[in-house]
């Protein structure tokens, strides 16, 4: 159904797209410089400060880094408030060998910028700066104050920085979040969420020569299995998001190749649907293993900020999904309705975000939007299309525009 978009929405989508082109050369070099930057989880302060650099270049507010170093600006001054958020961390290099360029030296080849953490997050990042920046250019901010944020510690424990920026630093609550991760220009409005288990079967030390004295805690640990594995069967599903899975990861025991092992411990990655707690997973997990001689508990995921901040905590993120007939839904449908004619496909993502602490556990309406494609994250082939990287760019720059017509009235249903 073609959408009916008002008249402003129209000529100020004309006016970005015929913008967007100037600012193309100054955004790619910034995304090249921050590719040059190794940045894995809690070393992220050379890319922060990159980051700051680039507001203060471009004339954003409010320039400064929060108490866990993620990189902060704003632009607009309207009473509603949109936090557009990508992080400046990035997957580690597993093998360097199998890179087909240097993963720490930005390349364009045939459209494509190639480089670690193109495709998550800093295409991201590079998106949302000149998104905001643009916005601000044109005088498209309207209702809205923009906060965009190059966010920290989210590879590893993704929604604590931003969990501690709300909780403990009094960042204002936003109507909205927007996230730049990979969706290839689609809407994504919800993932799975996750945990971490663990499960310690005891035995009893013995010599290995004397193994009838000891109880062997690995051979103790084949029902365990047994039981966890015939718990996937059984697990919550939800109509959207498709069931959750459960998934023994690791089994660690004592480091003594000649005694009988005093227990082994088990790592269950566990993914969840909306509405289960950290309690009622474990409760499960317990239940389903009744009589067997276990401990269960939620792992701590151990963090620590480039600041220096200790925010390690349960490893404990939730699912989440927008409904569908959100008003922030609808005003990221006519973005692109307005800018491309038509609104793109929305989906789900398969992996975690931020969006576990925004959505998840603040409650704060969320979708993600980005240009960087999902078969790329965390490859030797990461890379961004520059084409996509303008387009959305064109998007975080229209989107404050109608976001505000969309919450002015209600007119959240209208358009489709
Ligand atoms: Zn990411």
């Amino acid at each position: 159904m073609q959408p009916s978009l008002p008249e402003h929405v129209i000529a100020a989508a004309r006016q970005v797209r015929s913008s967007a082109p100037a600012i193309a050369q100054a955004q790619i070099d910034f995304l090249a410089d921050l590719i040059r930057l190794r940045t894995y989880t809690g070393e992220e302060g050379p890319a922060a400060k990159r980051t700051l650099d680039e507001f203060q270049r471009l004339g954003f507010a409010g320039v400064r880094t929060s108490s866990a170093g993620d990189a902060l600006a704003h632009v607009g001054d309207g009473p509603l408030h949109l936090l557009y958020d990508a992080h400046l961390d990035e997957n580690e290099i597993a093998d360097e060998a199998d890179w087909p360029h240097p993963p720490l030296t930005p390349i364009i080849n045939k459209g494509k910028l190639h480089g670690l953490g193109a495709s998550d997050c800093k295409g991201g990042v590079a998106t949302i700066v000149y998104g905001a920046h643009l916005a601000r250019q044109l005088g498209l901010t309207q209702d809205c104050t923009v906060t965009v944020q190059g966010a920290t510690l989210e590879e590893d424990a993704e929604g604590f920085a931003m969990r501690h920026l709300m909780e403990v630093d009094g960042f204002p609550r936003p109507d909205a979040v927007l996230l730049a991760e990979a969706t290839d220009l689609t809407l994504r409005r919800g993932h799975r969420g996750r945990c971490e288990i663990k499960v310690k079967v005891q035995g009893k030390a013995a010599h290995a020569s004397t193994p009838e004295l000891g109880e062997n805690a690995i051979l103790k640990a084949r029902p365990v299995l047994d039981a966890l594995d015939a718990m996937s069967a059984k697990l919550p599903e939800d109509p959207v998001l498709g069931p959750g899975t459960q998934v023994v990861t690791m089994a660690r025991t004592p480091h003594t190749p000649n005694s009988v092992p005093a227990w082994c411990e088990l790592t269950i990655d566990r993914r969840l649907t909306p509405g289960e707690t950290a309690d009622s997973v474990v409760n499960s997990i317990r239940q389903a293993l009744t009589g067997m001689d276990v401990e269960v508990k939620l792992a701590t995921q151990q963090v620590r900020s480039w600041t220096g901040l200790d925010l390690s905590g349960p490893a404990f993120f939730p699912g989440w999904l927008l409904n569908a007939d959100a008003p922030l839904l609808t005003a990221g449908r006519l973005t692109c309705a307005a800018l491309w004619g038509r609104a793109p496909r929305v989906e789900v993502w398969k992996f975690s975000t931020n969006g576990a602490y925004s959505a998840g556990e603040a409650g704060i309406p969320t979708l993600g939007f980005g240009p960087m494609e999902e078969q790329y994250v965390h490859t030797p082939q990461d890379q961004v299309d520059l084409a996509k990287l303008l387009k959305a760019t064109m998007f975080y720059a229209l989107f404050p525009l109608v976001f505000s017509f969309i919450m002015q009235g209600d007119h959240a249903n209208e358009a489709f």
